[in-house]
Order: C-alpha cells, then structure tokens, then sequence
C-alpha cells in the first residue's frame, strides 16, 4: 500500500461508526471517498444521496452517471483517475440542505483528504462544497470557472452536475465548466511558491 493509499484508510478507520452528528441516526452508510490517492484532480460534491448512501460510495447515482459521461467525453478519463469526495459523509434526510454544524462537524475529513490526495486541482461541484473549500460567500454561478486559491491549493468552482439533470438548460454549462476545467489543465503548471497566501483568483473564460 503507498503512503497516500495507509493515509486514507486511516481516515476511513477514523470515521467508522461516526456519531458526531445525528446524522448518524438516519444513514446507512458512510461515505468517505473513491478514486487514485494520487489524483491530480479531485472532485468534491456535496453529500450522499439515496444511492451512495446505499452503495456506500460517492456519485453512484445518476448525478455520477452524468460525472462519469463528462470525465470520458470531455477530459478524456475515468472516475478512477480522479478522487471524488463530498463535504458532508453522511447522507441529509431527505437530500435536504446540509446545516452549518454538518458541515463544521465534517469538514476536518474533507481538509485531511485534500491534505493526503494534494492535487493539482480541487473541482468543488455547487454552491457548499465551494463554500467549504473557499469560504467565499458569492454564489456558484458568479464564481464558477474561477481558480481560486485557497491556502496551498487551486480550487475550481463548477456547477453541480445535478443543476443540468433538474433544470435541462444548465447542460451546456455543465459541459463548459468541464471543458474550462479541461483548458486550465492543459495549461503550464505555474511553479507553487508553498506559500499560504490569502484567496486570490483568476477568470479563464
Ligand atoms: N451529489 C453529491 O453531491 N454527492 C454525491 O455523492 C452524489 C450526488
């Protein structure tokens, strides 16, 4: 097992049989990640819906089928090429809105995961996983296609797949922001300074 790989399943030990929220009481299963612990890209969702929650893995259900098209169309890859994640690991009753405890409750895993992957590119699909990784309060649709830097990592906010599969017209969004990301990674890679600069940003398109 590769260090990346131990480090993961240590995370995954940590948060067997979690209680730390009630979540706890509703879930089936905890969801903790999937895909390369050597990714170069990572995709962060929001939290488990019905079929993840039952499979016991992220973007199994239809929003992932629609991921998985997209990796293959536009980028080229398979979902294990990247590593997906959500911000919450537990699935909302009902696929409701996470709460700001759910999320300040479990976002120490998602940072330890991003820690452990490092990827050139954190992708955070929607509004709350953009929130988490960026703390910035502007809604998707103005910062999506951004890079916003966020301490030692390059975070790429996108709309959820899920927003084409409710509202139809956002589908050719979804494919742009999938070939923005595509157009981002063929760029040169600009040398990292390590430095954990405040948030800064720069539009592609
Ligand atoms: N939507 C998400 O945000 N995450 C999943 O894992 C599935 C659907």
């Amino acid at each position: 097992m590769t260090e990346k790989a131990g480090q993961l399943a240590d995370l995954a030990r940590g948060l067997e049989g979690c209680e730390r929220c009630s979540l706890a009481e509703t879930r089936i299963n905890i969801v903790v990640g999937s895909g390369s612990p050597d990714a170069e890209i990572m995709f962060v969702g929001e939290a488990p819906g019905y079929h993840e929650d039952l499979q016991g893995q992220p973007f199994v259900g239809a929003a992932g089928k629609l991921l998985d098209e997209l990796l293959k169309e536009i980028l080229c890859i398979r979902r294990d090429d990247v590593y997906i994640a959500n911000v919450l690991k537990c699935r909302p009753p009902e696929n409701r809105d996470p709460t700001a405890i759910e999320v300040e409750t479990c976002k120490p895993f998602l940072m330890r995961q991003v820690e452990i992957i490092a990827p050139r590119i954190v992708c955070t699909l929607g509004n709350f996983a953009t929130r988490t990784l960026t703390d910035r309060r502007e809604g998707i649709t103005k910062l999506r296609r951004m890079v916003i830097r966020a301490g030692k990592r390059c975070v790429f906010p996108m709309f959820h797949p899920a927003a084409a599969l409710h509202r139809g017209n956002l589908y050719d969004d979804v494919r742009l922001d999938f070939s923005a990301l595509k157009e981002y990674l063929s760029s040169p890679q600009p040398s990292d300074d390590g430095s954990d600069a405040e948030t800064s940003q720069m539009e592609l398109f």
